[in-house]
């Protein structure tokens, strides 16, 4: 799950980083209040930030400074409703409903900072790079040797002796390397303590007065360990999920949106796995993953069929089901249904395997729809990359 980027500072401050003062504002009247607020307090000027869950908003128009309330206000009134277009959103951009309004700070210097899961070392990673601001993939790949890493136990965590490495190889001077070790530390115990799976400060700052602040965040948390906090999933923002993806997590459906035509019905995601690899086999490109689950009803068969539906993009549907516990009759049942329900113009290609398959084909071809039912794995692969081609 993604946060944005006010949210992430908001955890951020709890342990002990430091971020610049502001807050989050929705419309023309909370971000005057807030602008107000902070020029009182002797902000010499603020920020105005789309909250968006994509990053290259800088390059994009989504950050813009202001030097007055009035100037400020002006910019959250274009910002608010716009929709912002960076590399990270695709052509389509998002429509910008949060702003975040902060105070400015007197940047010396633009550093990178971030923690991840390395799966091959099997541990937490710190990376970080003088060369902040910009893109670090970037720097990554022109640059490998600017990028600085530093490897954590996971049962010992963040060691001090690792934090001030690190300072000193950033370039840090040495009266800001204890405020260094703070601010690590603290992003470490976030990091640890949420479960996330990466998090990034880019740019991580020092101000010409010698402080260090985290100018961006970014949070992405494991998705399977959003049950043991109850306060993170509160801070999702649906509206900056695909809807298809939103509307299929309710009704338990494993879906993710891809970019092919070819649309992928499954039941267990090894067979998912596997049905997306033979669809690109036979040339073709899988419109999605989507696991049906190993107990799905025909209910959630029509909300699936429903979902792979509205994608545009899908020219043909592939359904490919061992039935186990999910009995073929039933999940032929539920195509019929959606089928019928959706006015379905597309071909549809099946292959049934298991509980019930001969009763499952009896109700596809009582029917009366227009099934193509294939008898192995690439016979059926093949047969539908061919009409998503033809379409
Ligand atoms: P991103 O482009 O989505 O990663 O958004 P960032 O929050 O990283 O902002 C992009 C850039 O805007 C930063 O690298 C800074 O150069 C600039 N920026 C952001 N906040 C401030 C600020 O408070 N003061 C100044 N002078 N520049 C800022
Ligand atoms: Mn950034």
């Amino acid at each position: 799950m993604k946060i944005h980027e006010y949210q992430a500072k908001g955890i951020l401050k709890k342990y002990g980083v430091a971020v610049p003062r502001g807050e989050m504002a929705t419309t023309r009247e909370e971000a005057e209040r807030t602008a107000g607020n902070l020029f009182s307090a002797g902000a010499s000027g603020v920020v105005v930030k789309a909250q968006i869950h994509a990053g290259g908003r800088g390059k994009g128009g989504g950050v813009k400074i202001a030097k007055s309330v009035e100037e400020a206000v002006e910019l959250a009134g274009k910002m608010l409703g716009m929709r912002l277009v960076t590399h990270q959103t695709g052509p389509e951009g998002r429509i910008v409903q949060r702003l975040l309004i902060e105070e400015t700070l007197p940047i010396e210097k633009e550093l990178y900072i971030g923690i991840l899961v390395d799966r091959e070392e099997g541990k937490p990673v710190f990376m970080a790079s003088a060369a902040g601001g910009m893109e670090i993939e970037q720097v990554a790949a022109q640059n490998p040797q600017a990028i600085l890493k530093e490897y954590i136990d996971p049962g010992m965590g963040l060691e001090p002796f690792q934090a001030r490495k690190l300072a000193f190889q950033l370039g840090l001077k040495p009266q800001q390397v204890n405020q260094a070790v703070q601010f690590m530390t603290g992003l470490y115990k976030a990091f640890e303590d949420t479960d996330a799976s990466l998090l990034e400060i880019n740019p991580f700052i020092t101000t010409t007065d010698g402080r260090l602040f985290a100018l961006d965040a970014k949070i992405n948390f494991d998705d399977n360990a959003l049950f043991r906090h109850p306060d993170i999933r509160e801070l999702r923002d649906v509206d900056e999920e695909d809807p298809l993806e939103v509307e299929a997590s309710k009704y338990n459906l494993n879906y993710i949106k891809l970019d092919g035509n070819v649309g992928c019905m499954v039941n267990g995601a090894g067979l998912a796995m596997a049905t997306m690899d033979i669809v690109k086999y036979a040339g073709g490109m899988p419109a999605n993953f989507l696991d049906v689950g190993g107990g799905a009803n025909a209910e959630q068969v029509t909300h699936a069929f429903e979902i792979l539906l509205s994608d545009k993009s899908v020219k043909a549907v592939l359904i490919n089901i061992f039935g186990g516990i999910l009995r073929v009759d039933t999940l032929a049942t539920g195509v019929v249904e959606a089928a019928r329900k959706t006015n379905i113009q597309l071909p549809i290609v099946l292959r049934l395997e298991g509980t019930n398959v001969e009763e499952g084909r009896e109700i596809l071809k009582q029917s009366g729809l227009n099934f193509i039912v294939a008898e192995t794995m690439k016979d059926a692969a093949e047969q539908v990359v061919a009409a998503a081609n033809a379409a």
